[in-house]
């Protein structure tokens, strides 16, 4: 169940909110279809966890509650199980609404600094940006040290055991801590992810062009 949010009253509210996540967040269009029913927040396994579950971010998006939505850590911890998506009676895009609020929520800096699901997919994106492979070792030692020195020994001595497993079974190679394996078009990898930054920038033009061909009140 949804916590209540304190100091309502103080809120800031943006009535132009909706507008913008429909220029901004892939999926945003839709959020205007959405009628309140509730089915997505009762059949979202792990909603009762929330601060916000979907039905409500919606409604927030629609009231202007820009800040509340955009500094929420709700749309983090979306797990895309589609559960929600199969069951709304307006066939909203729920899930990709959830990331795309998550996504935007970054690029504009207000989202939660230490959410662990945005923690970890920085750490993820940014292990295998250059060479287009994971590198496993440095991604899982860089989570263990992440709180520091004496935690990060402490949790790999926890995980000696796995870590062992994993070496027995050649699944696991303490070299690629000198630099790992990559690609071998590096170069092409580079064109491909800024051909997609290009196309995410010319559907974010192509929505506001959307958005703002649309007026009036909601
Ligand atoms: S199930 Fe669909 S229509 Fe119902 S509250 Fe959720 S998003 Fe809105
Ligand atoms: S896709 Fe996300 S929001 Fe929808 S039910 Fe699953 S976890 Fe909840």
């Amino acid at each position: 169940m949804d916590s209540p949010t304190p100091n309502v009253s103080a809120a800031p509210y943006r009535p132009d909110f909706l507008r913008e996540v429909e220029r901004e967040v892939e999926g945003g269009a839709m959020v205007k279809m959405c009628m309140q029913c509730g089915v997505c927040a009762g059949s979202c396994p792990l909603g009762a966890h929330w601060e916000h579950s979907p039905q409500k971010i919606f409604m927030m998006i629609r009231a202007g509650r820009r800040e509340d939505v955009l500094r929420s850590d709700a749309m983090w911890m979306c797990t895309s199980c589609y559960n929600c998506v199969v069951r709304c009676p307006r066939k909203l895009p729920i899930t990709t609404i959830m990331h795309g609020l998550a996504q935007y929520s970054h690029r504009l800096g207000l989202a939660p600094k230490l959410q662990p699901t945005r923690d970890f997919s920085l750490r993820f994106w940014n292990n295998f940006r250059r060479t287009g492979r994971v590198n496993e070792l440095k991604l899982t030692l860089g989570l263990y040290f992440k709180d520091g020195f004496v935690a990060g020994l402490k949790k790999g001595w926890e995980m000696r055991h796995v870590g062992l497993a994993l070496l027995k079974a050649g699944r696991l190679d303490p070299l690629e801590l000198l630099g790992g394996h990559k690609v071998k078009d590096s170069r092409g990898l580079a064109a491909m992810l800024d051909a997609v930054d290009e196309i995410e920038r010319q559907d974010r033009a192509a929505a506001a062009a959307a958005a703002s061909a649309t007026s009036g009140p909601r």
